[in-house]
């Protein structure tokens, strides 16, 4: 999301909690549930320069979205009850399911304890090659070597250039640019581009990744508790949708098995990786499809309904950003208000 978006999001937080429109609004648009999507639980550590902030909530901020989903009236359930209601059509008691995309290690040493303490279900989806250890984090590297150094040079679209990184903004800039060049760009280039970055600065991305990553050990520990459900996110969580079937397949299924040959059981749930629509759209849908599992989730914002039964391997998802940490936010979210706003534009503009 742009600068301008982020400002725009945050605008619109405030207007529907201030006016009370969002209330007004919940009857319409709260559905029957809401599935969150988490990635890193951690205090936070005051960094100036954090463009992967949206990918960290305080465990604080997770604390205050479960009792806010409790004294709201809903339900927190696994993946398998969320699953078994919608399939079921039992919508009438609202439900929020917690999910963690890519198995990062504070979701044990951070997480684990606020979602124990207060019983509730939540599930890892959990991309292989992090225990694995030779996931490509290129997001996670790119913001480490734009920290360290002052000056960066890299080649766009052939394009040399030296950049000036010493101050914060500077460093917010060029990480922007990079950043939306290589979401655009072709898998193999993006990848291409980070490896050639961390070997010209020295950069360790399988040290970065096994520090950051559960360990197998720590994935049977989460799994052993009835609490935890441990889903499928590929083995290299690459955008499914820039690869060709074959290519998809392949990392679904290698995904898959890593999951099974280590905890002995075959993962129910899957989270396409990414899980915007450039990076899963219809032939990924019938792709999980046709792996057999219960349900998948994106990342479009959306509430859950009644119609979700019917698009199982495509469910809506609503992120807990580090961007919005207010309390305040967690109501207007729950009212489904910002996403019917925001789909109801979308479907206007493509009208
Ligand atoms: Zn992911």
């Amino acid at each position: 999301m742009s600068r301008a978006k982020k400002t725009i999001f945050k605008t619109s937080l405030e207007t529907l909690y201030h006016s009370g429109l969002f209330r007004i609004m919940a009857p319409m648009a709260q559905g029957c549930g809401v599935i969150f999507t988490l990635h890193r639980v951690e205090p936070d550590p005051g960094h100036d320069f954090w463009p992967n902030k949206l990918l960290t909530i305080t465990p604080e901020f997770l604390k205050t979205v479960i009792e806010r989903c409790l004294s709201a009236g809903l339900d927190v359930v696994s993946l398998d009850e969320m699953a078994a209601r919608l399939e079921a059509g039992e919508t009438e008691r609202r439900f929020a399911v917690f999910t963690l995309d890519d198995g990062y290690r504070d979701n044990l040493t951070h997480a684990y304890s606020v979602f124990k303490d207060h019983d509730c279900p939540f599930a890892i989806y959990l991309c292989s090659g992090l225990p694995d250890g030779d996931a490509e984090l290129w997001w996670l590297a790119l913001e480490e070597i734009i920290r360290r150094e002052n000056v960066l040079s890299f080649a766009l679209d052939g394009d040399e250039q030296a950049v000036s990184i010493g101050s914060t903004a500077e460093k917010t800039a060029c990480f922007e640019r990079i950043y939306w060049w290589l979401r655009a760009a072709p898998v193999e280039r993006q990848y291409g581009f980070v490896r050639a970055l961390c070997k010209c600065y020295g950069y360790d991305m399988t040290a970065l990744c096994r520090g950051v990553s559960l360990s197998w050990d720590e994935v049977r520990r989460l799994s052993a508790d009835p609490l935890v459900t441990i889903g499928a996110h590929t083995a290299r969580h690459l955008p499914l949708a820039k690869l060709s079937e074959e290519a998809a397949r392949d990392d679904i299924e290698n995904g898959t098995a890593r999951l099974s040959a280590e905890l002995g059981v075959s993962p129910q749930h899957f989270a396409y990786p990414y899980g915007d629509p450039g990076s899963a759209a219809v032939r990924e849908f019938a792709l999980a499809d046709s792996f057999g599992f219960r349900s998948a989730v994106t990342t479009r914002p959306d509430m859950l309904d009644e119609e979700s039964r019917r698009k199982m391997h495509a469910l809506p998802r609503v992120s807990l950003n580090g961007l919005y940490q207010e309390g305040r936010y967690v109501d207007v979210f729950l009212s489904g208000a910002p996403f019917a706003l925001y789909n109801g534009l979308k479907r206007l503009r493509s009208a």
